[in-house]
């Protein structure tokens, strides 16, 4: 019997530093100090000076810091933010939350990142902002995205959740518009205790309007000229944080490491291959067609020369035949359902990251655009599974998870 194979392992991550956690608690209950302070500010000015960003400003979570970055630029009623629709919910629900409307943008089926082509056909006169995701931890394409947005004066809002440290040309992202956010929930690369989340700005007045609606829109305390939340970091989470930050390079080093483990072991399975970033933007049909036509059955991510990807996920694409079109409901399984089903069996942890695009979601429905057009991001919806990539993952289990997938390609 093999042993399974989880998809996050925190605790190899985390009992390691077990001590140096525990004195930063310490530290923390003995402060008394339980709510902003030296500890929020020092994770702050760090995670600031990595990235080469002017200010960092710590909140409550990823969800809060892309909330925070529309209402500090003024975005309600009226307005529309451009969003791809392939990305987790909290990217166009923060949109839909200040009022304005989210429009949604298909995606490049190679990079799965926002395809600027179907971003301008969508700008209209009241688009105020475009943001950009840095899905599964590589950079959109952040030049064409910079240009778009100058082009049509637009706001530049990065949802880096899943990208803290990646780069694009070098430069970090989150450092590119006017806020870049990013989360701590456990799952990310610089993974917290509970919920936690960062903004970055290089605009000072931007960053002081930020810092006042994190606490309820006050300055001073108890006069209110704006109405905002409470968004707040707490210290506890910023200290034991910064007992992990320091290590979070060598986290990414690993997860690449693992990337390039299963490029090479999965790559050499028959009817695998690579995604090629010469495609990078094609169209969806075209894509799966050459593919299919090569008998390729999964395909790879690919890691592009021009972006430091630090792999969040790793994430195949199991090439559907059937055009995921119109969404089935207890249709048959399709082949990723097929493989999943088997990983699952075979005690290899997995996940669908994602299974319905925002445009279908059923919130949306009356208060947003743009979901008429979509296509790549429908396909990959129902072609997408992420398997274990986190840095601590052993060499036994990596060497598990290209056997059952190799076993698991036979069935479909
Ligand atoms: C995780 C995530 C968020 C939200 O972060 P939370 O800290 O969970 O609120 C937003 N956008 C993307 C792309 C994410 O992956």
């Amino acid at each position: 019997m093999h042993d399974s194979v989880p998809l996050l392992d925190l605790g190899a991550q985390n009992l390691p530093l077990e001590d140096e956690y525990t004195a930063a608690f310490q530290r923390v209950f003995r402060s008394s100090r339980f709510i902003m302070g030296p500890e929020v500010e020092k994770l702050e000015s760090v995670i600031a000076e990595m990235c080469g960003a002017a200010h960092g400003i710590g909140v409550s979570s990823g969800t809060d810091a892309l909330l925070l970055a529309l209402m500090s630029l003024g975005i309600g009623p009226g307005d529309e933010v451009l969003c791809p629709t392939f990305t987790f919910f909290a990217s166009g629900g923060s949109i839909a939350r200040t009022g304005a409307t989210p429009v949604w943008v298909d995606v490049c089926p190679v990079c799965f990142n926002i395809d600027l082509a179907d971003a301008e056909r969508k700008i209209t006169s009241r688009s105020k902002a475009i943001m950009p995701v840095h899905l599964f931890g590589q950079a959109a394409e952040m030049d064409g995205c910079m240009a778009l947005a100058e082009k049509h004066h637009l706001h530049v809002i990065e949802d880096a959740a899943q990208a803290l440290g990646a780069r694009y040309r070098g430069k970090y992202v989150g450092t590119f518009g006017e806020f870049g956010t990013f989360s701590f929930f456990p799952s990310k690369n610089l993974g917290g205790f509970g919920d936690g989340g960062m903004v970055l700005t290089n605009d000072d007045e931007l960053a002081n309007q930020a810092r006042i609606l994190r606490v309820h829109g006050g300055r001073p305390k108890y006069y209110h000229k704006f109405v905002g939340g409470n968004f707040r970091l707490d210290p506890l989470q910023a200290a034991l944080l910064a007992v992990k930050l320091p290590h979070l390079h060598r986290y990414s080093v690993m997860r690449k490491a693992n990337a390039e483990y299963y490029i090479e072991h999965l790559g050499a399975i028959p009817g695998v291959a690579q995604a090629d970033p010469a495609a990078c933007c094609c169209p969806i049909e075209k894509a799966s067609q050459d593919l299919t036509q090569k008998g390729v059955k999964v395909v790879l991510p690919v890691a592009y020369d021009h972006c430091d990807h630090i792999w969040n996920q790793f994430t195949l694409r199991v090439i559907n035949p059937a055009s995921a079109a119109e969404p089935v409901a207890g249709a048959e399984l399709t082949p990723r359902d097929q493989l999943k089903e088997h990983l699952i069996a075979q005690g290899v942890g997995c996940e669908i990251y994602y299974p319905l695009t925002l445009d279908r979601q059923e919130c949306f429905t009356n208060n947003s655009h743009g979901g008429e057009t979509i296509s790549a991001a429908h396909q990959l919806s129902s072609e997408v599974l992420s398997i274990p990539i986190f840095p601590e993952l052993t060499g036994p289990q990596k060497a598990r998870v290209v056997q059952v997938i190799a076993e698991g390609i036979q069935g479909i």
